[in-house]
C-alpha cells in the first residue's frame, strides 16, 4: 500500500517516497520466507546513486527463498508527518513496515549519516539499542567502510559485515535460515553469526578501558567470537548488477554505473578506500562490454560510468574505451569516467570521448608541493601536474576543478604558499594558450585521519589552526580571481571523532540524534551545537578523539579488525611519510609487502616474484649467483 495522496502531495519530491520504479523486484510476501529491507541512511537521491546497494538487491533477490526491498531516510518534511499521523517507516516495494522484516541491513558509507540510522530505527517502532531489542525484533545488521571501525555503532547494530558483501551475505542467509528453521533464540544466531568470517557481532565481545579512560582491548566472551575479525575479500568480482532500479527522478549520479575493477595500489596515505579495498581486481574487459550492452538494454541508459577508484590504472582502458564506444555506437553511448589520476593518459582519454565534453576537469594534486605530495604518497610532480594542465588546455579545456587537502601531517606554511604558486603557475599556462584567464575552482577539504591508514595515529589541526591555513590561501589567491570551496572544518572534526572512535561515542551519538541532529552530512541540517552539547553530556573531550598524535604503540579501538594490512605495514609507511620518502605503486612496480601476500593468490604470485628477485640478489651480493 502506497503513502496516501495527501501526505505526498505535502512533501518536496513525493516521488521519493512512491516506489515502482522500473526494474524494481516485487515478490509474494507471503510466500517467501526471509525478509530483508536494504536501508540506506541518507536521502533517496544519494542512495540511489550507491553502487553497493544495487549489487545487494538483485543478490539478494535471485535467492528464491529471499526478498530484498529498499528503504531511505525519508526527508524532514515526509518525517514530520510520519511522526503526526503515527504512519511507520516502510519499505518501497511492499510498504511493510521495516519492524516486518527478518534483518534490516544499513550501508555504513559516511560517519555523518549514523544519527539517520537511529531515526530510522525510530520511526519503524524498533529499539535503537541492541540490548533492548528480542526475538520479535529484526536483525540489524551493517556493512560498509564505516565498519571497519564498527566501534563508535557497537550499541545499536547487532552484527557488522566486514569487507566484501557478496559472499558472507549469503553466508550469513544460510545461517538466518537455519537458524529460523531451528526456531532457535536470537542469541544462539548471533553465536553461529560470529564464527562466520568476516562477522563481528560486538554484543559477544567485553571492552576494557585503563584506569586513566584511554582504551585498553576488545575481547570475545564466547567461543565462536573469534579475537580479530578478517575482513573478506572475494578473489574475483562477482558479476554486476546488470538490471538496477531505474530511478523517476533525478539522482546524484544518473546513468548507469559498472565497477570495472575494486581496489586501488597507488598507496596514498591518508586514503582509508586504497587500504580498505586492495588488493586491485580487475573486471574481465569482456564481462564489462556485455554488462555495458545489458545496461543499456535492462535500463535504457546511455550514459555509462566506469567506476573505480582510478580508472586510468584499469589495464588497456584506452582500448576498452575506443571497444565499447564502437560497439554501442548506434546507442549513442555516453562513457563517464571518474576519478582519473593526474597524467596526459587521463586527458587523451578523456579527449577520445565522443561526447568531448570539455566544460570542466577535476583534478586531485592534494597537497601543493612535491614535498608534501611525497610525504602523502601522492607521487606526481609537479612538473607532471603543469604537464597534464598544459595537454588539457591544448586539447581545449578552460576550466578545471582541483581539489587539495589542508591540515595534512607534516604540513606547513611553505606547503600551503606551494598551492597559491601551484595555481599562479596553472593559470600562466591557462592564459598562454588561451590568451584569457582560465575558470579555475579549488575545492577544499580538511585531512581527516581514517583508521587502517599510515595516517590513523596522527593529529587532526584544530579549527584554529585549519582557519589560518585557509585564511593564508583565501588572501593568496583571491588575487588571481580564482574560486575557492572549503568543506567546514566542524564536520571534518566530527568525522576525525566518529570515524577513529571507540564504544562510548555510542551515547554521543544517541544524545545527538535526541537533541534533533538527523541529515548531518547536508550542510543546511548540520547542528553543531547539538553535538558540542551531546559531548559535554556524555563527558567527552571530541578532541581527545580527533587532535591527538597517537603513540605507535597505543591499543586502538579498531584493531581487532582485521583489514589483511599489517600494523606493521602501516607503522613503516607512516615513518616513511615522516621523512618525506614515497613507496611505488604495487602494480607497477614490485609488491611493498604490505601484508595481502598472506591472503590474495595474485598478492601470494606478486610476493613469489619478489621473493626470488630478493634471494638473487642476496646471493648477487655474497658472490653466488644461482638461479
Ligand atoms: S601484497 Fe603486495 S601486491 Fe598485494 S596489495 Fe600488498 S603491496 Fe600490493
Amino acid at each position: 500500500m502506497s503513502y496516501p495522496d495527501d501526505i505526498l502531495r505535502k512533501v518536496i519530491k513525493p516521488a521519493r517516497y512512491t516506489g515502482n520504479e522500473w526494474n524494481s523486484v516485487v515478490k509474494d510476501w507471503d510466500k517467501t520466507d526471509i525478509k530483508v529491507a536494504l536501508s540506506y541512511p541518507d536521502s533517496y537521491e544519494v542512495g540511489m546513486s550507491n553502487m553497493a546497494l544495487p549489487i545487494l538487491y538483485e543478490l539478494l533477490n535471485s535467492q528464491p527463498d529471499v526478498l530484498a526491498e529498499r528503504v531511505f531516510a525519508p526527508w524532514i518534511d515526509m518525517q514530520k508527518i510520519m511522526l503526526a499521523s503515527g504512519i511507520p517507516l516502510s519499505t518501497l516495494e511492499s510498504r511493510h513496515p521495516l519492524k516486518d522484516f527478518d534483518i534490516i541491513g544499513f550501508s555504513l558509507g559516511y560517519e555523518l549519516t549514523y544519527t539517520n540510522i537511529l531515526n530510522m530505527l525510530h520511526l519503524a517502532g524498533i529499539p535503537l539499542l541492541a540490548s533492548e531489542r528480542d526475538d520479535s525484533h529484526p536483525v540489524i545488521i551493517a556493512g560498509g567502510s564505516g565498519a571497519l571501525n564498527p566501534e563508535p555503532m557497537a550499541d545499536f547494530i547487532d552484527l557488522f559485515v566486514v569487507g566484501d558483501g557478496e559472499e558472507v551475505l549469503l553466508e550469513l542467509i544460510d545461517s538466518f535460515r537455519d537458524w529460523k528453521r531451528q526456531g532457535a533464540a536470537k542469541e544462539e544466531l548471533l553465536r553461529q553469526a560470529a564464527a562466520i568470517p568476516g562477522i563481528y557481532v560486538p554484543s559477544l565481545y567485553q571492552v576494557e578501558y585503563q584506569a586513566d579512560g584511554m582504551f585498553k582491548s576488545i575481547t570475545p566472551t564466547v567461543a565462536e567470537a573469534s579475537p580479530t575479525i578478517q575482513r573478506r575479500i572475494v578473489d574475483k568480482l562477482p558479476p554486476p548488477a546488470t538490471k538496477p532500479v531505474v530511478p523517476y527522478i533525478g539522482v546524484i549520479h544518473d546513468r548507469g554505473g559498472i565497477e570495472i575493477q575494486r581496489g586501488c595500489s597507488r598507496g596514498c596515505r591518508f586514503c582509508q578506500a586504497g587500504n580498505i579495498y586492495r588488493p586491485v581486481r580487475e573486471r574481465p574487459r569482456e564481462e564489462i562490454i556485455q554488462a555495458v550492452g545489458e545496461l543499456i538494454a535492462n535500463c535504457g541508459y546511455n550514459e555509462i560510468s566506469m567506476v573505480s577508484l582510478s580508472t586510468s590504472d584499469y589495464t588497456d582502458i584506452d582500448k576498452l574505451i575506443a571497444d565499447l564506444l564502437h560497439r554501442y555506437q548506434r546507442h549513442n553511448l555516453s562513457l563517464s569516467l571518474p576519478s582519473l589520476c593526474i597524467d596526459s593518459f587521463s586527458v587523451k582519454l578523456l579527449d577520445s570521448l565522443p561526447s568531448g565534453r570539455k566544460t570542466g576537469l577535476t583534478f586531485a594534486p592534494e597537497a601543493g608541493s612535491d614535498r608534501l605530495r611525497q610525504a602523502i604518497n601522492k607521487n606526481i610532480p609537479e612538473e607532471e601536474i603543469l604537464e597534464t594542465i598544459a595537454t588539457a588546455f591544448d586539447r581545449g579545456w578552460t576550466s578545471l576543478k582541483l581539489y587539495f587537502m589542508l591540515g595534512l601531517p607534516t604540513e606547513t606554511t611553505d606547503d600551503i604558499e606551494g598551492i597559491i604558486q601551484l595555481v599562479d603557475k596553472i593559470d600562466s599556462l591557462g592564459r598562454k594558450a588561451k590568451g584569457r584567464r582560465p575558470q579555475l575552482r579549488i575545492s577544499l577539504s580538511t585531512f581527516v585521519p581514517k583508521p587502517h591508514t599510515s595516517f590513523q595515529w596522527t593529529a587532526q589541526q584544530s579549527e584554529q589552526q585549519l582557519t589560518a591555513g585557509y585564511e593564508l590561501l583565501k588572501q593568496g589567491l583571491r588575487r588571481r580571481g580564482v574560486r575557492l570551496w572549503w568543506h567546514d572544518p566542524k564536520v571534518s572534526l566530527l568525522e576525525a571523532v566518529l570515524s577513529r572512535g571507540d564504544r562510548r561515542l555510542g551515547k554521543v551519538i544517541h544524545r545527538a540524534w535526541q537533541l534533533g541532529s538527523i541529515f548531518d552530512g547536508w550542510s543546511e541540517q548540520f547542528n553543531y551545537e547539538n553535538w558540542l552539547k551531546a559531548f559535554d553530556e556524555a563527558g567527552i573531550e571530541p578532541g581527545f578523539y580527533a587532535h591527538r598524535e597517537r603513540p605507535l604503540d597505543e591499543p586502538l579501538p579498531w584493531a581487532h579488525i582485521d583489514t589483511g594490512i599489517t600494523p606493521a605495514f602501516l607503522k613503516q609507511e607512516y615513518q616513511r611519510a615522516m621523512e618525506d620518502r614515497e613507496t611505488p605503486d604495487c602494480r607497477y612496480q614490485d609488491c611493498s609487502v604490505c601484508g595481502l601476500q598472506r591472503w590474495h593468490p595474485d598478492c601470494q604470485q606478486r610476493y613469489q616474484g619478489l621473493s626470488c628477485k630478493t634471494t638473487i640478489h642476496n646471493n648477487s651480493s655474497s658472490g653466488d649467483v644461482t638461479r
